[in-house]
């Protein structure tokens, strides 16, 4: 992917280096269910999380009240706030900014919404978010109620050596799906998804988490289609990369990979097949509206 040109996005904060596990008092995974629904993606089975029981845990969300605002001082935030100067942090910030600059046109014009950009924080180690404590074993995730994307940049190295995806193209779809979680909390998508979670049981549940996920693979590949189409940034191989990545961490092969069986009713994010086939639903289209994948048999 040509990145370099794009745009830095202002909206990163840069908590690297900020002492890992410091932030988070009382700590430990058991600290993730805290206050709301987190969307956890990609690694939870290789850390022996389940997703699965922490997007049902969303109940807590609708009364989960405002998220916990983080105490810092003024010299940490003036530091939070300087542009990264590392390749990966770098990278993250270009691809950020440019999914703002293509979302911001076109959620407009095809849904009449305006585009506000979600935030992204860069951690290593741990940190606080505003669904509670943010641990790098959990992979990127989303966290509704602060709005930012958080990202333990060292997850790329993770996903070459875990799971054998590399490319710069395959770390900006991570980035973009992640995106795609923030495009359907603006759209109102995940409240809704939730209260209907509150009400169904667990296999009914993992179907809704299941498609989310798909959704936020297609809204990718949306973006995906519609940056190239103005900044002409895709090389050849790209597309291939996503795949590849979308093919590594189904969880189908997820599961597979940890215990070595698949159980199609404890999936979340979906199978590698459907992943794949969402992401190029949007690329194809280049439409928010073609992924609808609560209307389509997502199976
Ligand atoms: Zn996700």
């Amino acid at each position: 992917m040509r990145w370099e040109d794009f745009r830095s996005s202002d909206n990163v904060e840069d908590r690297r280096g900020e002492g890992g596990g410091g932030g988070f008092p009382g700590g430990g995974a058991g600290g993730l269910g805290i206050g709301a629904i987190v969307i956890l993606c990609i690694i939870g089975w290789v850390t022996g999380i389940n997703p699965a029981v922490l997007i049902g845990g969303a109940e807590q969300m609708m009364g989960g009240g405002a998220p916990r605002q983080e105490q810092v001082d003024p010299q940490t935030q003036a530091r939070r706030g300087t542009k990264p100067a590392d390749d990966a942090g770098r990278f993250a910030a270009a691809i950020l900014g440019n999914t703002e600059d293509v979302w911001k046109e076109i959620l407009p014009n095809q849904t009449g919404k305006q585009y506000r950009p979600t935030g992204m924080v860069l951690y290593t180690g741990g940190t606080r978010s505003g669904c509670g404590s943010a641990k790098a074993a959990m992979g990127p995730f989303y966290c509704p109620l602060d709005k930012k994307v958080y990202l333990d940049t060292t997850f790329f190295k993770e996903m070459e050596t875990k799971f054998g995806v590399k490319g710069d193209f395959a770390y900006a779809y991570v980035i973009a799906h992640e995106v795609g979680h923030h495009i359907q909390g603006e759209l109102g998508i995940l409240g809704k998804v939730q209260s209907r979670q509150q009400a169904a049981g667990q296999v009914e549940s993992n179907k809704l988490s299941v498609r989310v996920e798909l959704m936020a693979d297609c809204l990718a590949g949306v973006w995906a289609k519609n940056s190239n189409d103005r900044f002409n940034s895709l090389e050849p191989g790209d597309i291939e990369e996503a795949m590849q990545a979308a093919s590594a961490i189904g969880d189908d092969k997820l599961q597979k990979q940890s215990q070595g069986y698949a159980v199609p009713d404890s999936f979340t994010h979906g199978s590698s097949a459907q992943r794949m086939r969402w992401f190029m639903t949007g690329y194809k289209s280049g439409q928010t509206r073609s992924c609808d994948t609560f209307r389509a048999a997502a199976n």
